[in-house]
């Protein structure tokens, strides 16, 4: 049995007038999703991504394949509902997330990944990013075109290269981790990886010891730091593992 503590947090942020972003806790799935497009497509995007994902709860086991099919699925009514409204809204959306699922009977953290919302882990008091943005500039860097402190300034910073909600269903990247007791795992949108920096986040991480504190204390932070976007956090903690 593991058992999981969360909290969560969201906000419209300081310049925009609505929020497009979603996010699902359900106990056994969490995910945040960034949705993109005018005319209230992103929020229609990113509320069907997290309910392709809560759809994934109500099962007694979760692999890693059942995972990667809701995200399809996901992907299939979004195409479906753009076609339907004539393509006028380019509608899509980031997801990532975790799950708490099984490998061959053995419990493991399933994270998931498409687009360049994070997640980041704490463990043992350091925090480090796992997931890898999908997007323009975090290729160039991987390439070496562009250095790490020059991404900070890159023009085209939004600009995302696998999302949901495109003809070819994208393929999500995921990772395995054995559940550890303390760990924790920090999911979040672009408006607080945006707003606030690794350092900030690990010490909030680790200055705050309830999950819901530590969402609302990032959410807050990101808010003083511009709110230039939406933004979303969901604070999973790994309580106990027997
Ligand atoms: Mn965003």
């Amino acid at each position: 049995m593991v058992t999981l503590h969360w909290g969560t947090a969201t906000d419209v942020g300081r310049v925009r007038t609505s929020n497009e972003d979603n996010y699902l806790a359900s106990g056994r799935v969490f995910a945040v999703a960034d949705g993109m497009g005018g005319h209230a497509a992103g929020e229609v995007a990113s509320a069907l991504a997290v309910s392709a994902m809560a759809g994934l709860a109500v099962r007694e086991v979760i692999t890693p394949e059942d995972i990667i099919e809701a995200i399809t699925r996901a992907n299939e009514s979004m195409v479906s509902v753009s076609r339907a409204r004539g393509h006028e809204l380019g509608m899509g959306t980031t997801l990532t997330g975790l799950a708490l699922g099984s490998v061959d009977g053995d419990a493991q953290i399933v994270l998931f990944n498409v687009g360049d919302s994070r997640i980041y882990r704490l463990s043992e008091g350091r925090l480090s990013q796992v997931t890898v943005d999908h997007s323009e500039v975090e290729e160039l860097v991987a390439a070496g075109l562009l250095t790490r402190e020059r991404a900070k300034d890159y023009p085209r910073r939004n600009v995302v290269t696998r999302s949901l909600g495109t003809p070819i269903p994208p393929v999500p990247d995921l990772w395995l981790l054995p559940p550890e007791p303390g760990d924790r795992f920090i999911i979040c949108s672009d408006g607080l990886s945006g707003e606030v920096d690794d350092v900030e986040i690990q010490r909030v991480a680790r200055a705050n010891r309830d999950p819901l504190t530590a969402a609302h204390e990032l959410v807050r932070l990101a808010n003083v730091n511009g709110g230039s976007d939406n933004v979303t956090v969901v604070v999973v903690d790994v309580a106990a593992v027997d």
